[in-house]
């Protein structure tokens, strides 16, 4: 069973038909890839697993539980981790608020600083930041804050959607290197990308969406060295 199944997934935004048909698996361990350009439907992809957007028809599992109509909280709660596009933390919060607060439903204080301390063992920039607002810190160190605030749920499965999105190059290095290692530690993860080609090397498969459909469906390998998506996404 796979950990994550979408079954023909449609969501509409009023009489915009964003996903029409999505089907895709993500199984326990693996990293995937979902590619297309912009307005493909990624994020909505994302959303829509999280609760965020409704799908109209279809399915979606997690560990062959049905999850579609639930609310996100209770989403999040069975273990789903959305780290949405463009970072969103709280500017004005420091970046140990800004990881408390992405551990709403846990009650327990222990639990929850043994998830800090978790985070600033993965990410020492942010430990040395512990007290810094989150508005303030770069580009790269607001991704590290938005990733390790998803950490702090024990998800089952990451999902990141363009994580590399404005990054200097190095910085874009530096979060794949995370998603690499994370993943070595046994985290799922479904990641979004319009980079191509970054998310095709770490990743084990992936999808290409275009238009809302998914057009292809391979290994990361194939996909890579395929022609139609070198031209399209990789050119
Ligand atoms: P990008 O990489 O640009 O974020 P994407 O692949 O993530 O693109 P989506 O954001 O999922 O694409 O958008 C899919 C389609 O749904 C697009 O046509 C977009 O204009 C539309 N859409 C997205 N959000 C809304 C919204 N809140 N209201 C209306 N239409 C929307």
């Amino acid at each position: 069973m796979a950990l994550l199944e979408l079954q023909n997934v449609h969501t509409y935004y009023g009489g915009i038909h964003a996903l029409k048909g999505i089907s895709l698996t993500v199984e326990k361990g693996e990293v995937v890839t979902l590619i297309g350009s912009n307005g493909a439907g990624k994020s909505t992809t994302l959303k829509t697993i999280c609760g965020q957007t409704r799908a109209r028809e279809g399915k979606v599992f997690l560990n062959g539980q049905e999850i579609t109509a639930m609310k996100p909280h209770e989403i999040a709660r069975l273990g789903i981790a959305h780290v949405p596009e463009g970072r969103r933390i709280f500017p004005k919060l420091t970046v140990r608020e800004n990881l408390e607060l992405g551990a709403f439903s846990v009650q327990d204080k222990r639990t929850i600083q043994e998830g800090v301390e978790r985070a600033f063992a993965y990410f020492p920039r942010l430990k040395e930041r512990f007290n810094q607002k989150g508005g303030t810190m770069s580009g790269g160190e607001q991704q590290m804050l938005a990733i390790a605030r998803g950490l702090m749920m024990k998800p089952k499965i990451l999902m990141l959607d363009e994580p590399s999105m404005g990054l200097a190059p190095i910085l874009v290095e530096q979060i794949f290197d995370i998603v690499n290692e994370l993943n070595k530690e046994g985290m799922t993860i479904l990641l979004v990308e319009q980079n191509a080609n970054q998310a095709l090397s770490v990743a084990s498969r992936g999808y290409v969406i275009q238009t809302g459909e998914i057009i292809l469906k391979d290994d990361a390998r194939s996909l890579l060295a395929n022609p139609q998506v070198r031209e399209a996404y990789l050119a």
